[in-house]
Parts: C-alpha cells; sequence; structure tokens
C-alpha cells in the first residue's frame, strides 16, 4: 500500500473512531468477498440476457412461476455465503457505536453478521404479496428452495421481496434524516448508479457532514463530495478503518 493510501486510511479511521454518529450505506462491494454476484453491477445478474427479462415487475405478473424460479436459484445461490470480515468489522463497530446501517444488497448477510440493516433494495429472504395492495410478507426457508407459493390472505401469486426496476427505493425518508443526523457518512462499495451517493454525498457536505468513502474504484459518482476516498476493497480496509 502506498503513503498515500496509508495516510488516507489514517485519516479515514480517525473520522469514523471520534464520530458521535455514522450513517452507513453498503452496496455490491461489501459482499464481494463473499462470493455473492451483484444483481446491478457490471458483471451482475442483470447483465445476464436469460436473468435481466425477470428485473422488471410486469414479467412476474406475466409469468409467475419463471419469475419464482429465477429468483429462487438467485436465492438458493447466496444461501450458503458467510458473512466476511467487512462485515463482520462493521457488526463489531456498530455494537460500540451509534451506527444508521442501510443497505442496498439483498443478500442478508448484514443479518448473519449479527447487525441488521435497513434493506433498501429489500430482500431475496422473503417472498411479499405481488397485490401491490396486499401488505403480505413471509420469510423464505433457509435452506431449501420451494415451489411458487399463493398469498393466504388474498390467493395472489407471491414474488421474491426484492425491489425492482421502476419500483421506489425503500425507506428513502429515514435514509435521509439518518444522513442529517450523523457527522461521519460511510459509503461502502456502492458504484452511486442505482442509489444517487453523490446526492446523498453532497447532501452530507453541505450540512458539515464528514463523508468517508471505501471503494477499489477509482472514481465513483460520489467522489467529488467525500472528505476521504480509500481506495481498497471493504474486506481490507474495514478491519482496520473501524478498529
Ligand atoms: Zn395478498
Amino acid at each position: 500500500m502506498s503513503i498515500l493510501s496509508q495516510f488516507k486510511m489514517r485519516k479515514a479511521r480517525h473520522m469514523l473512531l471520534g464520530a458521535e454518529r455514522v450513517f452507513v450505506l453498503t452496496g455490491a462491494g461489501i459482499s464481494v468477498a463473499s462470493g455473492i454476484p451483484s444483481f446491478r453491477g457490471k458483471d451482475g445478474l442483470y447483465n445476464k440476457p436469460d436473468f435481466f427479462q425477470w428485473a422488471f415487475p410486469e414479467s412476474h405478473i406475466q409469468d409467475p412461476v419463471g419469475g419464482w424460479r429465477a429468483f429462487e436459484m438467485a436465492r438458493m445461490a447466496v444461501g450458503h455465503a458467510e458473512p466476511n470480515p467487512a462485515h463482520e468489522a462493521l457488526a463489531a463497530f456498530a455494537r460500540q457505536h451509534r451506527v444508521e446501517l442501510f443497505t442496498q444488497n439483498v443478500d442478508g448477510l448484514h443479518a448473519s453478521s449479527g447487525e441488521s440493516a435497513k434493506e433498501i433494495h429489500g430482500s431475496l429472504h422473503r417472498y411479499r404479496c405481488q397485490k401491490s395492495l396486499c401488505a403480505y410478507l413471509e420469510d423464505a426457508p433457509r435452506e431449501t428452495e420451494s415451489d411458487l407459493r399463493y398469498c393466504p390472505v388474498c390467493g395472489t401469486v407471491l414474488r421474491h421481496d426484492v425491489v425492482l426496476f421502476g419500483e421506489s427505493v425503500r425507506f428513502f425518508t429515514e435514509l435521509r434524516e439518518a444522513v442529517l443526523s450523523c457527522d461521519v457518512v460511510l459509503l461502502i462499495g456502492t458504484s452511486g448508479v442505482v442509489t444517487d451517493t453523490a446526492m446523498l454525498a453532497r447532501l452530507a457536505k453541505s450540512h458539515g457532514k464528514k463523508v468517508v468513502e471505501v471503494d477499489p474504484a477509482l472514481f465513483t459518482r460520489a467522489t467529488c463530495w467525500t472528505s476521504v476516498s480509500v481506495r481498497e476493497n471493504a474486506e481490507s480496509a474495514l478491519p482496520f478503518l473501524l478498529s
């Protein structure tokens, strides 16, 4: 690691350990070391032609069985993944500090590491009713694949509780409030294409917050607004930054 990288790591660590309240947003980058394929990244599932068709709610309405099978396959693929040192470091940090944790990931790995996150893109590990006015939700079985299920309340078919293209990201108001009530914003492994992290970072910066970014990419949409950008993988940087 270069001297500049070491300097940035120490600066970021100083900010994080000295913060009273930290807002954290994690993206696909934190789960790479757990072997999870991303959904929307360059090599993501949505870039695979046979999976991309299921990225839209209309496809699930037209062919509930096909959509169910595709997402059950994705759920089984992440089902055996374990949290990596980045998830563990964050969970340990959250036990000692005031942390508001939000994630774009649908893999459930923050919960597996013992720290619950607000899942702004939903979760692969839950099923929900396709009828938008019916609020029925249930947890998917952890180990086994299941056949298409029907809502016990209204009889409509269920689908996976993942936010698809054209659907609203969840917890938006809470996310904005959490940014405004923290003193440090920590963005981990999120390209900023899906959730507008440039907007988040700019909002934070304009309210006098410090913004720390951890991402191996040379530049992300938030980079212009960061106080310090750590260009490392989450699993190598976070154990140092958060302890
Ligand atoms: Zn229902």
